[in-house]
């Protein structure tokens, strides 16, 4: 900036001579009239009136008591402001002394007024210098001021600080008394501190404005705070106005003030969503930890307190192996493999200790890879221990459900064994008797007599049943590849008696071959393919034997012309003992369809029935494909650990 002509110059003047002074004074202010003299005898007046406000001092060199260079000395101890040396006695070993004391410029003193012009551009020349020089030093002053003040923005972590920290530098750097810091926020502007003189009702300030506006009337500047979609204004003020030279300063500051503004609001955001984020990991039922790709436990959420019997941060920095059964120690090594690889994965259940006690988690993790590399791993842990007691507490009742069942067969099967003997005891000496006996007894005799065989033959019906149906199931009856389309053939020889007697049709569609218990498989299809022939009373009877291949298991039917069952018959067909109670006239015992049943479930299939009264009847039944391979292979390494 330039003391440009026009702009006012307080020039102090001495010398000895009264009427030196008044011509000065009268020429000078008529060659500038921006200039404005001060006239002094007596040098410590003049020394006493120095202030901020002295433009320039010229002065005698000769006077009284003290040279002009002595003079200079003095002055320039107190302000820094041009000292001219204006005097008639001037020669240049004079003017080089001058210099070398301070004087800045150096006037000679004539009879023709016209050098008073020569004097005037001296003195404004060197108070434009003078000035010029100030304002570059009080902005290097600031500027340092500013720089040092710096850590004061830096450290702000919150908007309410940052203000406060801007009208500390406002106040402290450049001296003004007044600041406002606002904050624009959805097109509103927000004010986070004000204090001072300024309202903020009566600031115009755009929320895009970017310029800085000086309002020389209001005496403040707005300066205005813009980083990316971050925005504001600090408003600074002074009831004695802005200075000018202070303006390009204040807009330093604003882009201080923005950056530091605009971290504070990211920090703001982010802390916003952690908080966001630790509330929903806080809240979740499950586990969340945070491990260094070594396993070390950087965060665990509160929730571990059920899980592992402790406290956050009683677990935070420990591995996480410390806190794994050792027994399952070896299943971490998938996640510790994997992790490092940068995969994620799951371990569906393993023990980790709480307390002195175990408890069961199933564990799944995804690692954070940062430049290519593992970061850290997050994992979901999820305490299972209630369902892992619970299917232990299954498999026991599933055990012990064995266990009696298994008692219950061995129990019917020895049973019936023994009951079988006296019993053919009975029917073999009631035969013999009646055979070779009979005729000693009258009719009723023998009648009774037959009926005792009668019974004791189906008694004897019944514990065969018993003792089926005891045996169908015990798994070392061999699983095996089998055609069904043969083994059909051989169920048909074997009814062969039946068949002929009937002259039933049986016609038998494709078969497929199948994993199975072929003894039973023989079985469940002679019984249901003698009950289509006995329960017929077509001429002929006809029955069909298919199977269809539904996906992964095969669905076999027997399909029949006979009685029909009675729909409120169905369900009871397949319990042991159970007929059909108006079907007296047919033998048998009513244990036929509770074996076939058996059969089909203990080969994991379904079993049912179709029936229209009086036109027929379809029996289903299912068998797995998958199941049944199992099987097989299960009995087979069962029966060689058994004999081996
Ligand atoms: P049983 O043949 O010894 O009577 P089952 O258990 O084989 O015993 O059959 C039970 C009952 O189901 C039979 O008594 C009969 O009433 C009825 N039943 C079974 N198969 C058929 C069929 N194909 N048609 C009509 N009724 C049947």
């Amino acid at each position: 900036m330039t003391v440009g002509r026009g702009q006012r110059i307080r020039v102090l003047h001495i010398d000895d001579e009264e009427a030196q002074l008044l011509f000065a004074k009268t020429f000078l202010e008529e060659a500038d009239p921006g200039l404005e003299l001060v006239s002094f005898r007596d040098p410590a007046k003049l020394l006493d009136s120095l202030d901020d406000s002295v433009d320039c001092v010229v002065s005698d060199y000769i006077m009284p008591g003290i040279d002009g260079m002595e003079l200079c000395h003095r002055v320039k101890e107190r302000v820094s402001v041009p000292f001219i040396l204006y005097t008639g006695r001037g020669s240049e070993v004079v003017a080089e002394a001058a210099f070398k004391r301070g004087v800045d410029d150096y006037v000679r003193k004539e009879s023709d007024p016209s050098h008073y012009q020569l004097l005037a551009k001296r003195i404004r020349s060197q108070a434009a210098t003078y000035r010029r020089l100030g304002e570059q030093r009080r902005y290097q002053e600031r500027l340092e001021q500013l720089r040092g003040n710096l850590g004061l923005l830096s450290e702000a972590s919150s908007l309410r600080e940052l203000a406060e920290a801007t009208s500390h530098i406002v106040d402290r750097v450049f001296g003004y008394d007044c600041c406002c810091f606002t904050v624009f926020r959805d097109g509103k502007m927000v004010p986070v501190f004000t204090n001072g003189h300024v309202e903020l009702s009566e600031l115009d300030i755009g929320v895009d404005s970017t310029q800085q506006v000086v309002d020389e009337d209001g005496g403040r500047v707005v300066v205005p705070l813009k980083l990316g979609d971050v925005h504001g204004a600090v408003v600074i003020g002074s009831p004695d106005g802005v200075g000018e030279q202070d303006e390009s300063l204040l807009g330093t500051l604003g882009t201080l003030v923005s950056q530091s503004l605009h971290r504070v609001v990211q920090t703001e955001k982010i802390s916003a969503s952690e908080e966001q984020f630790r509330s929903i990991v806080e809240n979740v039922q499950d586990v969340i930890v945070l491990t260094g790709p070594e396993g070390s436990i950087t965060y665990i959420s509160p929730s571990c307190l059920g899980v592992f019997g402790s406290a956050p941060e009683e677990l935070m920095r420990r591995m996480w192996g410390d806190l794994v059964h050792d027994e399952d120690l070896d299943k971490l090594e998938l996640f510790y493999a994997k992790s490092l690889r940068g995969e994620g994965g799951v371990i569906p259940e393993y023990r980790v200790r709480c307390g002195g006690e175990e408890r069961w988690v199933s564990h799944s993790w995804s690692p954070i890879v940062k430049d290519g590399e593992v970061w850290q791993v997050v994992s979901a842990v999820n305490d299972i221990t209630w369902r892992k007691n619970a299917e232990k507490a299954l498999q026991m009742s599933l055990d012990e459900l064995e266990q009696t069942n298994k008692e219950l067969n061995d129990f019917t099967h020895i049973v019936s064994h023994d009951l079988k003997a006296p019993l053919m005891t009975i029917e073999s000496f009631s035969s013999f008797l009646l055979e070779d006996h009979g005729d000693s007894l009258d009719v009723a005799g023998q009648d009774y007599l037959s009926r005792v065989i009668t019974a004791s033959q189906r008694m004897m019906g019944l514990i065969d049943g018993l003792l089926m149906l005891s045996r169908v199931g015990r798994k070392h009856t061999g699983y095996a590849e089998m055609d069904v389309g043969g083994l059909m053939e051989e169920v048909l020889e074997d009814l062969g008696g039946q068949l002929d007697a009937s002259s039933a049709v049986v016609t038998i569609g494709e078969m497929p071959v199948v994993v199975a218990q072929e003894v039973w498989m023989k079985q469940l299809l002679g019984n249901l393919v003698s009950n289509a022939i006995k329960f017929n009373e077509s001429k002929p009877p006809r029955v069909e034997v298919s199977c269809r291949d539904v996906g992964d298991h095969h669905y076999f039917t027997v399909t029949d012309n006979g009685i029909g069952i009675p729909e409120s018959q169905r369900h009871l067909l397949f319990r042991v003992f159970s007929r059909v109670p108006t079907e007296k006239r047919y033998p048998g015992t009513g244990a036929g369809l509770s074996i076939c049943r058996k059969i089909v479930e203990s080969m994991g299939g379904e079993i049912g029935v179709e029936s229209k009264e009086g036109f027929g009847s379809t029996f289903w039944f299912t068998l797995p494909k998958g199941r049944a391979s199992v099987m097989a292979t299960e009995i087979e390494s069962e029966v060689k650990a058994e004999f081996q």
